[in-house]
C-alpha cells in the first residue's frame, strides 16, 4: 500500500475543509486534502447553497415572465413562459462545475495535495483512503475533520423513487405537477417556493405550529403571507406518514387522517452530522450529542485532531465552517486564534428573504433594558421602485437602552440577504445605534431601512 506522511490531513472538501486547506497552504503547511464526494466544494457547492440559489434564481425569472403573461406587470406583457428543466439543470450544473474547477485551482495554487477517495481511520492520526488507483495510508501530525452533514431520512418515508431529498430536488428533469414538502424549515421552503414559482402545486407539511419555527413570527409572517397568496397549502401541526400510489398520508393538527396527492415528496426534516462509516469511533474524540465536541479553538478532545463545519454543531452554515477552517489552519501554523464570533448571520432565501444576526426578540423577551425598533420597507423609495415594498418587509434593530450597543439585527424582505454582512459587521465591531445613524447610507438603497431603524431607535427617524 502506498504510504504518505503529511503535516496536515484534512478530511472533506466542503466549505470547512477546502478553506482550511487553502489557508494551510498559504501558511506554508504541508497539506493533504481527501474527499470522496463528486466534486470539490462539498454539500454547499455541489448540492446545497449554490445550486439551490441557481434554481431559485431561474424560478424567479420564470415567475416574472409568467406575471407579464398573466395580464401584464409594470406595463410589460409577454407570451406564457415554458421551461425545459433539463436545460435549467444543465445551466445550474455548469455553474457548479465552474466553481469545482475554481476550488481545484485555488488548492493547487496553495500547493495542497488533493486525493479523491473515501478515508477510513484506524486511529486518531492514521487513515486509509480508497482511491481508483488503490489504497493509500496517510499519517499526519494534525488532522482536521470536516466531513459535513447529510439529510435526515424518515424511517417511514425512505429516500428513493418519488421520495426525494434536497439533492434530487436540485436536479429534477421536469417540474412536478404536485409537490409535497415535508418539513417547513429553510431548505424545504426555499425549494418549495421555487417550485411554486415554476408552476408546481405545492403543499407543506410541518410538525410545528408555524413555518420556519427557528425564526420569530414577525419575520416569518411575510413568507407565510406569500405562501397563502400563491396558493401553497400549509398543513401546520401535522405529521407525515407513508407514501404510496401517488398519495402521502398525513395526520392533521386535529388528529384527522388525510391523503395528499403528490408526484414528488421532498423530505427536508433536517440534516445530521456525518459521523458514521469512516472510523470516527476509532479516533477517541469526545462527542457533544450527535456532533464532534470542540472547544473555542475547534480542537477535539484528542490532541492535534481538529473539527470544523457541520460536523461540529449548529448553526450548520457554510460560512461558519469556512471561518472555523481559517482559524484552525492559523492555530496549526502557530498563530494565537480562537473561534469566537459575536454573530453568525443566517439567511433564508425564501420569498421574501429573511436575515437574522445576533439577539432576536425571543432572546430579549422580558428585558426592559433594551430598545426594539422596526422600519418598514414600505417607506423606502428603492423598495417601492423594485417592487419590494409591499410584502410586509422590515428591518429590526435591538439595542441596549443604556449604552445603545446593538445586540441584534433582523430583516425580512426581497433581497435582504445582501444586507446580512452589514448587520454582521456592525455587531462584530460592537457598534452603537449612533454608529449606524451617523453612517451616511446611499440613496436609494434597501440599506436605508437599517439606517432609519437605528434613527427610530434613537427617537428621530426621518421617513416615518
Ligand atoms: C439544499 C441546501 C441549501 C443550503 N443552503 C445554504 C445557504 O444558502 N447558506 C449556507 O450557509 N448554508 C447552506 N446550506 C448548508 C451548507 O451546505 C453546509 O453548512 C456546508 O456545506 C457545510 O460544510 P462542511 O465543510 O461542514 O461539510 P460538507 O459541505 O458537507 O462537506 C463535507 C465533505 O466531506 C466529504 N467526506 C465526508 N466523509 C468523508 C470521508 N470519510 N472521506 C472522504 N471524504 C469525506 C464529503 O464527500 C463532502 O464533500 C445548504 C444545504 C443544503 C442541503
Amino acid at each position: 500500500m502506498q504510504q504518505l506522511k503529511t503535516k496536515v490531513l484534512i478530511i472533506g472538501a466542503g466549505t470547512g475543509g477546502y478553506v482550511a486547506g487553502i489557508r494551510c497552504g498559504q501558511l506554508g503547511l504541508d497539506t493533504v486534502l481527501v474527499d470522496g464526494g463528486d466534486g470539490l466544494g462539498g454539500t454547499c457547492l455541489n448540492v446545497g447553497c449554490i445550486p439551490s440559489k441557481a434554481i431559485i434564481h431561474a424560478a424567479g425569472k420564470f415567475e416574472t415572465v409568467a406575471k407579464a403573461a398573466g395580464g401584464g406587470t409594470l406595463g410589460i406583457t409577454a407570451a406564457a413562459p415554458a421551461i425545459d428543466m433539463s436545460q435549467t439543470v444543465a445551466w445550474k450544473d455548469g455553474i457548479v462545475r465552474k466553481l469545482n474547477a475554481g476550488v481545484a485551482a485555488l488548492l493547487k495554487k496553495a500547493k495542497v495535495k488533493v486525493i479523491k477517495g473515501w478515508a477510513e481511520f484506524a486511529d486518531a492520526k492514521t487513515c486509509v483512503v480508497k482511491t481508483d488507483e488503490g489504497d493509500i495510508r496517510i499519517t499526519a501530525e494534525h488532522v482536521i475533520l470536516a466531513t459535513g452533514s447529510e439529510p435526515v431520512e424518515l424511517p417511514f418515508l425512505p429516500f428513493g423513487g418519488d421520495v426525494i431529498s434536497s439533492t434530487e430536488a436540485l436536479s429534477l428533469s421536469e417540474v412536478p405537477k404536485k409537490l409535497v414538502v415535508v418539513g417547513g424549515g429553510y431548505i424545504g421552503l426555499e425549494l418549495g417556493i421555487a417550485y411554486r414559482k415554476l408552476g408546481a402545486e405545492v403543499a407543506v407539511v410541518e410538525m410545528a405550529e408555524r413555518i420556519l419555527p427557528l425564526y420569530d413570527k414577525a419575520l416569518t409572517d411575510p413568507v407565510a403571507k406569500w405562501l397563502e397568496k400563491h396558493g401553497v397549502e400549509l398543513h401546520l401541526g401535522a405529521r407525515a406518514g407513508g407514501f404510496g400510489d401517488g398519495k402521502l398520508s398525513i395526520t392533521t393538527k386535529d388528529g384527522e387522517p388525510l391523503q395528499l396527492d403528490a408526484d414528488k415528496v421532498l423530505v427536508t426534516v433536517g440534516r445530521r452530522p456525518r459521523t458514521q462509516g469512516w472510523g470516527l469511533e476509532n479516533m477517541g474524540v469526545a462527542m457533544a450529542g450527535p456532533f464532534v465536541k470542540i472547544d473555542q479553538r475547534c480542537a477535539t478532545s484528542m490532541k492535534n485532531v481538529w473539527a470544523v463545519g457541520d460536523l461540529t454543531g449548529e448553526p450548520m452554515l457554510a460560512h461558519k465552517g469556512s471561518a472555523q477552517g481559517e482559524v484552525v489552519a492559523e492555530i496549526i501554523a502557530g498563530h494565537d486564534r480562537v473561534f469566537d464570533p459575536v454573530t453568525i448571520a443566517a439567511v433564508c432565501f425564501t420569498e421574501p428573504e429573511i436575515v437574522s444576526a445576533g439577539l432576536g426578540p425571543k432572546e430579549v423577551a422580558g428585558r426592559d433594558d433594551v430598545i426594539q425598533s422596526v422600519f418598514p420597507f414600505a417607506a423606502i423609495g428603492r423598495a417601492l421602485a423594485i417592487e419590494a415594498g409591499e410584502d410586509g418587509g422590515f428591518v429590526r434593530v435591538i439595542a441596549n437602552k443604556g449604552d445603545h450597543r446593538i445586540l441584534g439585527i433582523q430583516a425580512v424582505g426581497q433581497h435582504v440577504s445582501e444586507l446580512s454582512n452589514s448587520f454582521a459587521q456592525m455587531l462584530e465591531m460592537g457598534a452603537v445605534l449612533e454608529d449606524v445613524a451617523g453612517t451616511i447610507h446611499v440613496h436609494p438603497t434597501l440599506g436605508e431601512a437599517f439606517h432609519e431603524a437605528s434613527l427610530r431607535a434613537l427617537g428621530h427617524a426621518i421617513h416615518i
